[in-house]
């Protein structure tokens, strides 16, 4: 036995395209003494496409709390271990939290292996705003308990992500449809990284009625996305990106007063936005 404690790395897989997955993550997977996976047989494939002969173990949400304790039993026994899920980046969404818990509590180095993770794929694609965002996994199965849950969300001004899956996809859709403003922006990010891939990114009846009008958009896997709520007073968010543009090169030329009487002239949108977007702007 050892004295020195070994390493768990947490190591993010790809969601889809095989070649998403870092050098170095490879390289940990290579070198360490056992990697904990989800389905064993799911990560063979990755494992075989990079050579990786590395031992592997299960580890997934039937079994976590007693393979926790084998597993830390190892780590402080001097091994080094890496967890892998079946997609993406362990512990989002996926088994590992009780394992990374207690490591840090029994001061095992834990190690991050950053990389891909469908969350962040599709917001950072969306086309909707990204600075501030509530990732909320997956919705409850059933309609009601959906809607309810939807509703809770409905004054939230950040950008809502949800997971879904092809069996409620529809369901869910037409949930944040009745409960949403039709105008509300979202977007469906669909089989990121795959074959198929779709962002889909617009009002929420141009996005949900494209998705129930094509039936191909309702196989796979599947990010859900809904803009916060934009909050009231606040004229500028009604103004397109381009008009805004238009009046901050305005701005740089001409007097607030004149920027703005021309950027109503060229953009064709409501003087009251532009005067207040023209305030902020120049700190006034
Ligand atoms: N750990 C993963 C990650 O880092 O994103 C998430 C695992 S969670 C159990 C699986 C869900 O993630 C799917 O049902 C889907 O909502 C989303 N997801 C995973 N891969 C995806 C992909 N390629 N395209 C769209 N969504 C995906």
């Amino acid at each position: 036995m050892s004295n020195v404690k070994g390493s768990l790395y947490i190591v993010a897989t790809p969601i889809g395209h095989l070649a998403d997955i870092s050098l170095r993550a490879i390289d940990v997977l290579k070198n360490v003494d056992l990697i904990a996976a989800e389905d064993t047989r799911n990560s063979k494939k990755l494992l075989n496409e990079y050579s990786i002969q590395t031992k592997m173990t299960a580890y997934h949400e039937h079994n976590e709390d007693k393979k926790s304790a084998t597993l830390l039993e190892k780590l402080s026994d001097g091994s080094s271990i890496a967890l892998i899920s079946d997609a993406g980046t362990p512990l989002i969404n996926d088994p590992g939290y009780s394992l990374v818990q207690k490591a840090h509590a029994m001061d095992i180095k834990v190690v991050p292996i950053p990389g891909a993770c469908a969350l962040i794929t599709a917001l950072s694609s969306s086309g909707l705003a990204t600075a501030r965002f509530s990732f909320e996994g997956f919705l409850p199965r059933t309609s009601s308990a959906r809607r309810t849950a939807l509703e809770v969300y409905l004054k939230d001004s950040k950008t809502l992500v949800f997971y879904e899956s092809s069996h409620r996809i529809v369901a869910t859709l037409e949930d944040i449809q009745a409960v949403f403003e039709p105008t509300r922006k979202m977007a469906i990010a669909r089989e990121l990284t795959k074959t198929f891939e779709t962002i889909v990114s617009g009002s929420v009846v141009d996005v949900v009625g494209q998705a129930q009008a094509d039936k191909n958009m309702q196989r796979g896997e599947f990010v859900v996305l809904v803009e916060g709520v934009q909050k009231k007073g606040n004229k500028s968010a009604e103004l397109s990106d381009a008009s805004i543009n238009t009046l901050k090169v305005l701005l740089q030329e001409c007097s607030l007063k004149t920027a703005v009487k021309l950027a109503v002239d060229l953009t064709g949108e409501p003087k009251k936005a532009l005067y207040s977007l023209a305030l902020t702007l120049t700190g006034k």
